[in-house]
C-alpha cells in the first residue's frame, strides 16, 4: 500500500454562519421552535445552530409559495427556464463551496461531493430548464403545474435530493416548501441564498429547517398540493397515510436492498470496482447500494480474494481530504444501527470481515464490512443496514439468481455483471427493480427516471418521466 501524504482541502472557501434561520418569501427569517445544531459527523464538532420550523412557520411558508404560484405557473416556460439556467451556472460557479460544506455536514468524502454530487446538482438543474419551454411535448397532456409542493428529503445525497425535487418541481411551474434532513440541512441553506442570488422571485423556493415534526406539518399542509418525499420506507408509511384520501399528488422513494449479481464470465477487476463502488460508495449511505453482492458460485474463491485485497487499499478518514475513500457515518444514531445489525448478523451465524483499518478517535465511524456464508434468512440480507456492509450470496444458475434478487419486499435497484448481452436482457426483463445497471453500478444521469418497485416507493423522479409527477395528467 502507498503511502499518502494528507491532501486536505481548504475550509476557508466556506462561510461558515453561527446560525441559520428559515428561508421564507427570499428571506432568511427566525423560526419559532427550538433551535438544533448541526454537527460535523468527521469530529463531532458543531457547526452551527439552526432553525426549527414550527407548523405556523410551515404555515408562513406554504402561504408564500401559493402566493408565488400564481406569478410563476403564469411566466412562459422560457423564462422560467432562465432563472433554472441561471442557477445551474451559479452551482457550478460555487461548486467548491458547496461541496467542502456538504462533506462537512454530511462525512461524504470530498472526492464525491467534488465529483459526482455537486456536478450532477447542475446538471440537473441544467436539464429540467430544458425541459421548461417544452412541457406540452412531454406527453403528459395539459401541461398544467400542481400548485405548492411540500418536499421532504433525506441526509445521504443533501444538495442531491434537493435538486431531484427542485429542479423539475420549478420548470412545470410549481413552487416549493422544502425540508432539509435535521443533521444536514447547511447545503439547502447555501442554495437559499443561490436562489437570492439568482433573483428567484420571493417565495418561489422555500426552505423549512427542523426534525420530524416540521416534515409532518409539511406532509400535512392543507394547502400543499403535491408531497414528494424520499426517506426510510417506515417514515414514507405514515406520509402515505396523512396523505391517503386528501387528493394531493404523492411520490415516495425508499428503501432499497439491492442486488449485485456477478456471473463466471464477468471481467473479475471490473466487476469488484462495480462492488466497492456499489456497496461503499457514500459509506454505503445510499438507498440502492448493492448491499447484497449474488457471485456465482464457481468464481466466488476467486472473486472473494480479489474483492478482500481491494478493501485492503480503501482509505478511511478525513471527508475532506482528497485521498479518502471512505468518510464518517452521518450521525451516532445512523452508527448504532449500521452496529447493531452487523452484530445481529455475527449472532446469525454469517462470517464477518473487515480489512486491517484504524478508526479514527473522534467522530462516527464504521470500517468497510463483508459477511460471507450468508443466508437468505439473515438479517444482513434482508435489512436495509444504509452503511458500508455488503452480505455475499451465491447462486448457480441465471434463474437462481433472478429468485434471490427478488427475495426482498424493495426492488429499487440491481446491477449484473456478464459478457453476454443476452443475459443482460433475460436478467433485466425479470428483475423487480426500478434500475437495472450492467457491468456498472450506482451510474445517475438527470435524463434518466430513477424509482423503485414495492416497498422501495411508486413514481419515478428524473428525466422526462420525472415531469410527470409535477402536472396534471
Ligand atoms: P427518515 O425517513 O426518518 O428521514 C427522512 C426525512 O423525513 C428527514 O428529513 C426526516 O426529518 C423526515 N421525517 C421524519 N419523520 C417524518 C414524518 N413523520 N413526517 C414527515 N417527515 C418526516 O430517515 P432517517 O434519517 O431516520 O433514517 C432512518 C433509516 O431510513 C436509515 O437507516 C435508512 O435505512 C433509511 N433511509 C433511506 C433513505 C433512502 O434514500 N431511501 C434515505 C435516508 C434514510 P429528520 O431528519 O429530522 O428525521
Amino acid at each position: 500500500m502507498f503511502e499518502y501524504a494528507p491532501a486536505p482541502e481548504s475550509r476557508d472557501v466556506v462561510d461558515l454562519k453561527s446560525s441559520y434561520g428559515l428561508f421564507i418569501n427570499g428571506e432568511f427569517v427566525d423560526g419559532s421552535g427550538t433551535p438544533f445544531k448541526t454537527v460535523n459527523p468527521a469530529t463531532e464538532e458543531t457547526l452551527a445552530e439552526v432553525a426549527t420550523a414550527s407548523s405556523d412557520d410551515v404555515d408562513r411558508a406554504v402561504q408564500a409559495a401559493r402566493k408565488a404560484f400564481g406569478v410563476w405557473s403564469a411566466l412562459p416556460g422560457a423564462e422560467r427556464a432562465k432563472y433554472l439556467f441561471r442557477i445551474a451556472r451559479i452551482i457550478q460557479e460555487r461548486a467548491r463551496e458547496l461541496a467542502v460544506l456538504e462533506s462537512l455536514d454530511n462525512g461524504k468524502p470530498i472526492r464525491e461531493s467534488r465529483d459526482v454530487d455537486v456536478p450532477l446538482v447542475a446538471a440537473h438543474f441544467f436539464y429540467y430548464a430544458g425541459w421548461a419551454d417544452k412541457l406540452e411535448y412531454a406527453g403528459f397532456g395539459s401541461a398544467k403545474p400542481l400548485g405548492v409542493a411540500g418536499q421532504v428529503i433525506p441526509w445521504n445525497f443533501p444538495l442531491l435530493m434537493l435538486a431531484w425535487k427542485i429542479a423539475p418541481a420549478l420548470a412545470c411551474g410549481n413552487t416549493v416548501v422544502l425540508k432539509p434532513a435535521e443533521t444536514t440541512p447547511l447545503t439547502a441553506l447555501l442554495f437559499a441564498d443561490i436562489c437570492r442570488q439568482a433573483d428567484l422571485p420571493p417565495g418561489v423556493a422555500n426552505i423549512v429547517t427542523g426534525a420530524g415534526e416540521t416534515g409532518a406539518a409539511v406532509v400535512a399542509h392543507p394547502d400543499v398540493n403535491k408531497v414528494a418525499f424520499t426517506g426510510s420506507t417506515e417514515v414514507g408509511r405514515i406520509i402515505a397515510r396523512t396523505v391517503a384520501g386528501t387528493g394531493k399528488k404523492l411520490t415516495l422513494e425508499l428503501g432499497g436492498k439491492a442486488a449485485n449479481i456477478v456471473f463466471d464470465d464477468a471481467a473479475v477487476d471490473q466487476a469488484v470496482e462495480g462492488i466497492v463502488n456499489g456497496i461503499f460508495f457514500n459509506q454505503g449511505h445510499v438507498c440502492c447500494a448493492g448491499s447484497r453482492l449474488l457471485v456465482q458460485e464457481s468464481i466466488q474463491e476467486e472473486l472473494l480474494a480479489a474483492l478482500k485485497r481491494r478493501l485492503g487499499t480503501l482509505r478511511l478518514g478525513d471527508p475532506l481530504d482528497k485521498n479518502t475513500d471512505i468518510g464518517a457515518i452521518n450521525s451516532a444514531e445512523q452508527l448504532a444501527k449500521i452496529r447493531r445489525l452487523s452484530d445481529l448478523g455475527e449472532s446469525e451465524g454469517a462470517e464477518r470481515w473487515s480489512p486491517a483499518c484504524e478508526l479514527p478517535g473522534k467522530g462516527f465511524w464504521f470500517p468497510p464490512t463483508l459477511f460471507t456464508g450468508v443466508a437468505q434468512s439473515h438479517s444482513v440480507a434482508r435489512e436495509e443496514i444504509f452503511g458500508p456492509v455488503l452480505s455475499v450470496l451465491t447462486f448457480r444458475t441465471p434463474a437462481e439468481a433472478v429468485e434471490k434478487a427478488n427475495n426482498t419486499p424493495y426492488g429499487l435497484s440491481a446491477g449484473v455483471w456478464t459478457e453476454k448481452g443476452s443475459r443482460i436482457l433475460w436478467m433485466a426483463d425479470r428483475l423487480r427493480a426500478g434500475v437495472v445497471w450492467a457491468n456498472t453500478f450506482n451510474k445517475f444521469d438527470p435524463a434518466s427516471p430513477f424509482g423503485g418497485f414495492k416497498e422501495s416507493g411508486f413514481g419515478r423522479e428524473g428525466g422526462r418521466h420525472g415531469l410527470e409527477a409535477y402536472l396534471e395528467v
